[in-house]
Protein backbone atom coordinates (compact mmCIF):
# COMPACT_ATOMS: atom_id res chain seq x y z
CA UNK A 1 0.00 0.00 0.00
CA UNK A 2 1.14 3.73 -0.60
CA UNK A 3 2.90 5.60 2.07
CA UNK A 4 3.83 9.09 3.07
CA UNK A 5 6.72 8.95 0.87
CA UNK A 6 4.95 7.50 -2.34
CA UNK A 7 1.96 9.64 -2.09
CA UNK A 8 4.19 12.59 -1.79
CA UNK A 9 6.20 11.17 -4.97
CA UNK A 10 3.00 11.32 -6.80
CA UNK A 11 1.83 14.62 -5.06
CA UNK A 12 5.34 16.35 -6.36
CA UNK A 13 5.18 14.83 -9.98
CA UNK A 14 1.86 16.24 -9.86
CA UNK A 15 2.22 19.46 -8.88
CA UNK A 16 5.00 20.02 -11.50
CA UNK A 17 2.51 19.85 -14.26
CA UNK A 18 -1.57 20.05 -13.81
CA UNK A 19 -1.68 23.20 -11.67
CA UNK A 20 -3.04 26.03 -13.85
CA UNK A 21 -4.71 23.78 -15.63
CA UNK A 22 -8.42 23.37 -16.45
CA UNK A 23 -10.63 20.18 -16.12
CA UNK A 24 -11.61 19.12 -19.46
CA UNK A 25 -13.60 16.04 -18.43
CA UNK A 26 -13.46 13.18 -16.21
CA UNK A 27 -14.76 10.20 -17.15
CA UNK A 28 -15.82 7.53 -14.58
CA UNK A 29 -15.99 3.78 -15.79
CA UNK A 30 -15.80 2.25 -12.35
CA UNK A 31 -18.20 3.86 -9.60
CA UNK A 32 -17.26 2.09 -6.91
CA UNK A 33 -14.37 4.46 -6.61
CA UNK A 34 -16.27 7.91 -6.37
CA UNK A 35 -18.53 5.60 -3.93
CA UNK A 36 -18.53 8.99 -1.62
CA UNK A 37 -21.09 10.87 -4.26
CA UNK A 38 -25.06 9.74 -5.61
CA UNK A 39 -23.68 9.30 -9.19
CA UNK A 40 -20.04 9.83 -11.07
CA UNK A 41 -22.07 12.32 -12.80
CA UNK A 42 -22.15 14.63 -9.67
CA UNK A 43 -18.35 13.99 -9.40
CA UNK A 44 -17.91 15.00 -13.09
CA UNK A 45 -19.81 18.12 -12.70
CA UNK A 46 -18.21 18.81 -9.68
CA UNK A 47 -14.33 19.08 -11.06
CA UNK A 48 -15.31 19.82 -15.40
CA UNK A 49 -14.33 23.19 -15.99
CA UNK A 50 -12.49 24.36 -12.78
CA UNK A 51 -9.05 25.42 -12.90
CA UNK A 52 -5.93 23.55 -10.22
CA UNK A 53 -4.27 25.71 -7.90
CA UNK A 54 -2.46 23.53 -6.03
CA UNK A 55 -1.66 19.49 -5.37
CA UNK A 56 -0.93 19.17 -1.95
CA UNK A 57 -1.32 15.82 0.33
CA UNK A 58 -1.97 15.03 3.71
CA UNK A 59 -1.35 11.72 5.11
CA UNK A 60 -1.66 9.22 3.03
CA UNK A 61 -4.07 11.65 0.74
CA UNK A 62 -3.79 13.63 -2.23
CA UNK A 63 -5.50 16.74 -2.15
CA UNK A 64 -6.10 18.62 -5.36
CA UNK A 65 -7.31 22.40 -4.80
CA UNK A 66 -9.50 23.87 -7.34
CA UNK A 67 -10.61 27.43 -8.13
CA UNK A 68 -14.05 27.44 -6.45
CA UNK A 69 -12.12 26.27 -3.59
CA UNK A 70 -13.17 23.09 -3.40
CA UNK A 71 -10.96 19.85 -3.55
CA UNK A 72 -10.45 16.40 -4.99
CA UNK A 73 -9.37 14.27 -2.72
CA UNK A 74 -7.45 11.25 -3.85
CA UNK A 75 -6.72 7.65 -1.48
CA UNK A 76 -4.98 5.32 -3.60
CA UNK A 77 -6.21 2.52 -1.12
CA UNK A 78 -4.01 -0.43 -1.70
CA UNK A 79 -3.13 -0.72 -5.55
CA UNK A 80 -3.89 2.90 -6.48
CA UNK A 81 -2.06 4.68 -9.28
CA UNK A 82 -2.54 7.84 -11.36
CA UNK A 83 -0.72 7.91 -14.97
CA UNK A 84 -0.09 10.23 -16.84
CA UNK A 85 -1.18 9.41 -21.01
CA UNK A 86 2.10 9.10 -22.81
CA UNK A 87 0.00 10.50 -25.82
CA UNK A 88 -3.25 10.25 -27.83
CA UNK A 89 -3.16 7.36 -28.66
CA UNK A 90 -1.35 5.34 -25.32
CA UNK A 91 -3.98 2.25 -24.31
CA UNK A 92 -5.65 2.11 -21.26
CA UNK A 93 -3.98 0.49 -18.99
CA UNK A 94 -6.67 -2.40 -17.35
CA UNK A 95 -8.20 -1.45 -14.39
CA UNK A 96 -8.29 2.05 -15.36
CA UNK A 97 -11.50 3.24 -13.66
CA UNK A 98 -11.21 7.10 -14.06
CA UNK A 99 -9.75 9.20 -16.81
CA UNK A 100 -9.28 13.14 -16.67
CA UNK A 101 -8.32 15.07 -19.78
CA UNK A 102 -7.00 18.81 -18.81
CA UNK A 103 -7.08 22.10 -21.06
CA UNK A 104 -4.86 22.74 -23.16
CA UNK A 105 -3.61 19.25 -22.34
CA UNK A 106 -2.71 16.34 -21.05
CA UNK A 107 -4.86 13.50 -19.93
CA UNK A 108 -4.53 11.31 -16.38
CA UNK A 109 -5.82 8.31 -15.85
CA UNK A 110 -6.56 6.22 -12.04
CA UNK A 111 -6.03 2.92 -12.57
CA UNK A 112 -6.43 0.10 -9.18
CA UNK A 113 -7.09 -3.39 -9.72
CA UNK A 114 -8.18 -3.97 -6.25
CA UNK A 115 -10.16 -1.30 -5.97
CA UNK A 116 -9.89 0.09 -2.20
CA UNK A 117 -8.87 3.29 -3.80
CA UNK A 118 -11.34 6.69 -3.70
CA UNK A 119 -11.61 9.81 -5.36
CA UNK A 120 -14.10 12.38 -4.10
CA UNK A 121 -14.76 16.44 -4.35
CA UNK A 122 -14.54 18.51 -0.74
CA UNK A 123 -16.50 21.40 -0.44
CA UNK A 124 -15.78 23.72 2.07
CA UNK A 125 -17.51 23.96 5.45
CA UNK A 126 -19.53 27.33 4.84
CA UNK A 127 -18.98 30.36 7.11
CA UNK A 128 -19.26 29.02 10.83
CA UNK A 129 -19.50 25.38 10.58
CA UNK A 130 -17.50 23.85 13.36
CA UNK A 131 -14.95 21.43 12.51
CA UNK A 132 -13.90 18.81 14.30
CA UNK A 133 -9.97 18.64 14.32
CA UNK A 134 -8.14 15.67 15.91
CA UNK A 135 -7.06 16.20 19.26
CA UNK A 136 -3.17 14.64 17.64
CA UNK A 137 -3.63 17.36 15.05
CA UNK A 138 -3.96 20.37 17.19
CA UNK A 139 -0.44 19.48 18.69
CA UNK A 140 0.82 20.81 15.59
CA UNK A 141 3.02 23.82 16.07
CA UNK A 142 3.15 24.66 12.24
CA UNK A 143 2.71 23.65 8.91
CA UNK A 144 0.04 23.64 6.29
CA UNK A 145 -1.40 20.53 7.85
CA UNK A 146 -4.43 22.33 9.82
CA UNK A 147 -5.30 24.66 7.31
CA UNK A 148 -5.72 21.85 5.11
CA UNK A 149 -8.32 20.18 7.83
CA UNK A 150 -10.36 23.04 7.89
CA UNK A 151 -11.20 23.52 4.33
CA UNK A 152 -11.06 19.53 3.62
CA UNK A 153 -13.40 18.20 6.58
CA UNK A 154 -13.43 14.79 5.49
CA UNK A 155 -9.41 14.89 6.53
CA UNK A 156 -10.40 16.72 10.23
CA UNK A 157 -10.18 13.73 12.11
CA UNK A 158 -6.03 12.26 10.76
CA UNK A 159 -3.44 12.64 13.41
CA UNK A 160 -0.41 14.10 12.88
CA UNK A 161 1.39 14.56 9.65
CA UNK A 162 5.27 13.79 10.79
CA UNK A 163 6.27 16.54 7.59
CA UNK A 164 3.19 18.33 6.83
CA UNK A 165 2.78 19.34 10.46
CA UNK A 166 5.23 20.66 12.66
CA UNK A 167 5.70 18.72 15.37
CA UNK A 168 8.85 18.78 18.02
CA UNK A 169 9.54 15.77 19.83
CA UNK A 170 7.53 16.92 23.03
CA UNK A 171 4.75 16.53 21.13
CA UNK A 172 5.63 13.50 19.75
CA UNK A 173 6.00 12.46 23.61
CA UNK A 174 2.39 13.79 24.60
CA UNK A 175 0.92 11.59 21.89
CA UNK A 176 3.15 8.60 22.94
CA UNK A 177 2.33 8.99 26.68
CA UNK A 178 -1.43 8.91 25.97
CA UNK A 179 -1.51 5.30 24.84
CA UNK A 180 -0.38 1.95 26.37
CA UNK A 181 -1.09 0.25 23.11
CA UNK A 182 2.37 -0.98 20.94
CA UNK A 183 4.45 1.18 19.51
CA UNK A 184 3.33 0.11 15.60
CA UNK A 185 0.05 0.43 16.43
CA UNK A 186 0.12 3.96 17.38
CA UNK A 187 2.57 4.73 14.62
CA UNK A 188 0.20 2.92 12.27
CA UNK A 189 -3.05 4.22 13.19
CA UNK A 190 -4.40 6.93 10.71
CA UNK A 191 -6.27 9.43 13.66
CA UNK A 192 -3.03 9.11 15.35
CA UNK A 193 0.02 9.59 12.99
CA UNK A 194 -0.95 10.47 9.59
CA UNK A 195 0.94 8.73 6.54
CA UNK A 196 2.67 5.85 8.08
CA UNK A 197 2.18 2.38 7.28
CA UNK A 198 3.15 -1.43 8.03
CA UNK A 199 6.39 -0.43 5.57
CA UNK A 200 7.65 2.36 7.37
CA UNK A 201 6.75 1.76 10.83
CA UNK A 202 9.23 -1.00 10.72
CA UNK A 203 12.30 0.86 9.01
CA UNK A 204 11.52 4.11 11.67
CA UNK A 205 11.59 1.39 14.32
CA UNK A 206 14.38 -0.11 13.52
CA UNK A 207 16.75 2.88 13.00
CA UNK A 208 15.14 3.73 16.34
CA UNK A 209 16.57 0.49 18.09
CA UNK A 210 12.52 0.16 19.48
CA UNK A 211 10.67 -3.19 19.33
CA UNK A 212 7.27 -3.21 17.73
CA UNK A 213 5.36 -4.34 21.00
CA UNK A 214 6.95 -2.12 23.45
CA UNK A 215 3.64 0.01 25.19
CA UNK A 216 4.15 3.41 23.55
CA UNK A 217 3.97 5.27 27.32
CA UNK A 218 7.17 3.28 28.27
CA UNK A 219 9.52 4.91 26.27
CA UNK A 220 12.34 7.32 27.86
CA UNK A 221 12.82 10.40 26.85
CA UNK A 222 15.80 9.78 24.97
CA UNK A 223 13.89 7.09 23.09
CA UNK A 224 11.33 9.64 22.46
CA UNK A 225 13.72 11.68 20.90
CA UNK A 226 15.21 8.84 18.91
CA UNK A 227 11.84 7.87 17.16
CA UNK A 228 10.87 11.51 16.23
CA UNK A 229 13.95 11.75 14.43
CA UNK A 230 14.23 8.13 12.53
CA UNK A 231 10.58 9.29 11.54
CA UNK A 232 11.74 12.15 10.06
CA UNK A 233 15.06 11.08 8.61
CA UNK A 234 13.57 7.77 7.44
CA UNK A 235 10.48 9.31 5.70
CA UNK A 236 12.75 12.16 4.08
CA UNK A 237 15.13 9.60 2.71
CA UNK A 238 12.51 7.52 0.95
CA UNK A 239 10.71 10.27 -0.75
CA UNK A 240 14.32 11.21 -1.91
CA UNK A 241 14.51 7.72 -3.80
CA UNK A 242 10.59 7.95 -5.04
CA UNK A 243 9.01 5.67 -2.38
CA UNK A 244 9.55 1.98 -2.35
CA UNK A 245 8.24 -0.29 -4.90
CA UNK A 246 7.93 -3.85 -3.76
CA UNK A 247 7.65 -7.20 -5.92
CA UNK A 248 4.50 -7.88 -5.04
CA UNK A 249 3.45 -4.51 -5.47
CA UNK A 250 2.48 -2.23 -7.90
CA UNK A 251 3.83 1.41 -6.62
CA UNK A 252 5.09 3.40 -9.30
CA UNK A 253 4.95 7.35 -10.24
CA UNK A 254 2.58 9.19 -12.88
CA UNK A 255 5.46 8.21 -15.39
CA UNK A 256 5.48 4.74 -14.51
CA UNK A 257 8.62 4.81 -13.09
CA UNK A 258 9.19 2.83 -9.71
CA UNK A 259 10.46 3.70 -6.49
CA UNK A 260 14.42 3.27 -5.54
CA UNK A 261 14.12 3.08 -1.47
CA UNK A 262 13.74 -0.58 -1.56
CA UNK A 263 17.08 -1.24 -1.76
CA UNK A 264 17.73 1.04 1.49
CA UNK A 265 14.83 -1.27 3.58
CA UNK A 266 16.63 -2.48 6.80
CA UNK A 267 14.22 -4.75 7.75
CA UNK A 268 11.37 -4.52 6.01
CA UNK A 269 10.75 -8.55 4.11
CA UNK A 270 14.55 -9.37 5.01
CA UNK A 271 13.18 -12.33 7.13
CA UNK A 272 16.06 -15.01 7.92
CA UNK A 273 18.79 -12.58 6.24
CA UNK A 274 21.48 -11.10 8.70
CA UNK A 275 20.95 -7.38 10.80
CA UNK A 276 23.56 -4.60 8.65
CA UNK A 277 24.02 -3.71 12.21
CA UNK A 278 24.75 -7.10 13.40
CA UNK A 279 24.21 -10.01 11.80
CA UNK A 280 21.77 -11.79 13.89
CA UNK A 281 19.09 -12.71 11.36
CA UNK A 282 15.76 -10.59 10.87
CA UNK A 283 12.88 -12.44 12.40
CA UNK A 284 9.26 -11.90 10.77
CA UNK A 285 6.16 -11.92 13.53
CA UNK A 286 2.17 -11.67 12.30
CA UNK A 287 1.12 -8.63 14.32
CA UNK A 288 -2.02 -7.39 13.57
CA UNK A 289 -2.66 -9.69 10.76
CA UNK A 290 0.13 -7.69 8.98
CA UNK A 291 3.89 -8.89 8.80
CA UNK A 292 6.36 -7.02 10.93
CA UNK A 293 10.43 -7.39 10.62
CA UNK A 294 12.65 -6.75 13.05
CA UNK A 295 15.95 -7.23 14.77
CA UNK A 296 15.62 -9.18 17.96
CA UNK A 297 19.22 -7.95 19.12
CA UNK A 298 19.49 -4.15 17.83
CA UNK A 299 15.51 -3.44 19.17
CA UNK A 300 14.55 -3.53 22.79
ZN1 LIG B 1 20.71 -6.10 14.58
Amino acid sequence: MPELPEVETVRASLARDLVGKKVKSAAVTNGRVVRRHKSAKEFRAALEGHTIKSVERLGKNLVVGLDNASHLVIHLGMSGQLLRAKGPKDPKPKHTHVVFTFTPAGELRYVDPRTFGELYVSTPPSEGEPVEISKFARLSIGGEGLALRKVVPELAHLGLDPLEDQIGWDRLAAVLRSRTTPLKTVLTDQDIIAGIGNIYADEILFASGLRFDRPSDSLSTIEIRRLHRSTIEILNEAIKHGGSTLDDEQFVDPDGKPGGYQAFHQVYNREGLPCFECRTPIERVVFRQRSTFFCPKCQS
